[in-house]
């Protein structure tokens, strides 16, 4: 293999019983028999058991007694069958050992700061200052080959489709993506500063106007955005963009990639295709977010016409100051204890909602969903006619034995506690299959959406397109235009946002206008894509998935740091390389630049 080893130690397997291989890697574990030594030799692709047999070799037996765990050994000898009954079936080498013949430390190491050789918790801070080592456990190795497997399959399946990877500058202008940029000083130009890209978008309309039809590229793509357990300031993308599409084009090519990726890659994830397709009004009303998580039902209906004509006056206020009722049927928990629903109360109420009515579906109930007046259980059953009441039950589905569940608050707090807490049941439930990825696009978003001083925002990105037929409505009301962005979303999680663009230099300025830019910002921040949307721009479109958010989904990992080689803590600090640090006074001043206390 090498001038070093003959073969990887993981690679040992009884067909080679007999033959004399040599390899090396790092002393997982050292076990003192007396007579006899064992080790096992830990490189990527798995472990092997060495002996070390004064009797066969008495130099290789001196140098065993001096290892210790995470010396670098190299080894060279004969492999064995393991004597019957001492085999081990949790190792791909299991079968067989190394009987040492000759062994050399080719390093030594520190006793490193936790064990490298067991899944223990590490504290995070030791885990990210000596990340090397935290890489060296088994699990982190599969994570980083895994990711390694997922990039590698999407390359080759964009190759196929015709796509053309062109990697792109990182030091450019600021592109919005909604976050603060990261910004490097210019030397030669005192004053003046390069941005790192929120992403490649703005270049890669650019490539499109270029002509290159379908660009891909494994992006990294820098925000300075409030620190987030699932983000880092850094993280990488699969962006892409097509020429001559429309919205179909782009989710028709994603849930192709997907699909056959998931049944490459991890066969033994279940997905199904096609992935839903939920228009954004659907998601709301349904999940009551435009991230679903569709691996289980629960699923929300509106019941705010039943209780306008209640004698309920709790909720008739709500509604009349523009609120929204709204609640699920929590499957088989009629029976919660008080102490249970107060919990829910609470849940409910630290998410925003201002309380939570419960009603349930006890035995006595009608079957067919339809229960009688006295066998469902709630504070609001006596403002309710028994037609509402049925109305009610109808409405979320409910059957005997099930707990609705019901929001009354602001529609935006409604939906957003309602989805809260349908996850939290779906997993008390034990609905949620961990080996699922159920993956929907969501679509027909609003452009804009108001910001709390009462601008407009882009929903996604200034470049989106606007609905066609929607255009006229710009002039007249911005927040009712509908438009030409969708979301990729798996298991509750959105995996990344796209759009189809504006390819008009008049949409462009008029869509920058209602943001509330001014012709001068326009064109000194959007100048060249203005521009280049005169010299024949295509229609185009495209999308960019999140790669670290997918593969920790993937793996089932809750942390994103688990799924990159070094990233960086919480804070956005580099633990390893002590980054962000103090640069000399000459730096400061090459760069024109003066720091002023905090
Ligand atoms: N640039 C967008 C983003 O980073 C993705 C896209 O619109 O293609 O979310």
């Amino acid at each position: 293999m090498t001038a070093f080893r003959s073969q990887y130690c993981g690679d040992a397997r009884k067909e080679q019983v007999g033959r004399t291989i040599t390899v090396a890697g790092w002393v997982n574990r050292r076990r003192d028999h007396g007579g006899l030594i064992f080790i096992d030799l830990r490189d990527r692709e798995g472990i092997l058991q060495v002996v070390f047999n004064p009797e066969v070799s008495k130099g290789s037996h001196a140098v065993a007694i001096e290892l210790r765990n995470e010396y670098v050994l190299r080894v060279t000898g004969k492999v064995h069958l393991r004597p019957p009954g001492t085999e081990n079936p949790k190792l791909g080498t299991g079968d067989v050992e190394l009987i040492a013949e000759d062994a050399e430390i080719l390093n030594r190491s520190k006793t490193p700061p936790f064990y490298i050789n067991e899944d223990v918790e590490v504290d995070e801070a030791l885990r990210l200052k000596y990340r090397y080592l935290y890489i060296r456990r088994e699990k982190m190795q599969r994570n980083l080959i895994l990711r390694h497997r997922v990039v590698k399959f999407m390359r080759d399946f964009l190759d196929d489709r015709g796509f053309i990877e062109i990697e792109t500058p990182v030091l450019i202008k600021s592109t919005p993506e909604g976050a603060r940029d990261y910004l490097v000083p210019s030397r030669i130009y005192p004053g003046k500063f390069y941005a790192l890209p929120q992403s490649p978008q703005q270049l890669k309309q650019l490539l499109m106007v270029a002509g290159m039809d379908k660009y891909f590229q494994v992006a990294r793509c820098f925000r300075d955005e409030d620190p987030r357990a699932d983000r880092q300031p850094e993280f990488t993308q699969l962006d892409l963009e097509m020429s001559f599409v429309d919205e179909h084009d782009v989710l028709d090519l994603m849930e192709d990639l997907f699909a056959s990726m998931v049944e490459t890659v991890t066969p033994e994830k279940k997905t199904a295709k096609p992935f839903p397709r939920l228009t954004y009004k659907e998601a709301m009303e349904r999940y009551g977010c435009d991230k679903p998580d569709i691996r289980f039902g629960l699923e929300l209906a509106e019941l705010s016409d039943i209780f306008a004509g209640t004698e309920f006056s709790v909720f008739r206020t709500v509604l009349e100051a523009g609120g929204m009722v709204k609640g699920f049927a929590a499957t088989g928990c009629a029976g919660y204890s008080r102490s249970e629903l107060a919990g829910l109360t609470e849940f409910v109420k630290s998410r925003g909602a201002k309380g939570l009515v419960t009603m349930a579906l006890e035995a006595g109930s009608d079957p067919a969903g339809s229960p009688a007046r006295d066998s469902a259980k709630s504070v609001i059953t006596k403002f309710l006619t028994s037609e509402q009441l049925d109305e009610i039950v109808k409405r979320l589905g409910g059957k005997t034995g099930d707990l609705l569940l019901i929001v009354a608050d602001q529609p935006k707090t409604t939906n957003a506690v309602l989805a809260a807490l349908r996850s939290e049941m779906a997993s008390r439930l034990g609905l949620i299959d961990p080996d699922v990825l159920a993956f929907t696009f969501i679509l027909d978003y609003p452009l804009f959406e108001r910001t709390e001083d009462g601008r407009w925002e882009p929903m996604h990105h200034p470049f989106t397109a606007p609905r066609d037929e929607d255009i006229p409505l710009l002039d007249t009301d911005p927040g009712s235009v509908g438009a030409r962005h969708y979301d990729f979303v798996c298991n509750g999680c959105e995996i990344s946002s796209g759009s189809i663009r504006i390819h008009d230099r008049r949409l462009q300025e008029k869509i920058f206008e209602i943001l509330g830019y001014s012709k001068e910002e326009t064109e000194e921040r959007f100048g060249h894509l203005l521009e280049a949307l005169e010299f024949g721009a295509p229609p185009h479109g495209g999308i960019a998935p999140g790669i670290d958010r997918f593969i920790m989904l993937l793996i089932g990992e809750d942390n994103i740091r688990e799924v990159i080689a070094f990233p960086k803590t919480q804070s956005a600090v580099d633990l390893m390389l002590d980054s962000p640090s103090p640069v000399s006074a000459d730096q400061l001043r090459e760069l024109h630049l003066r720091v002023t206390e905090a």
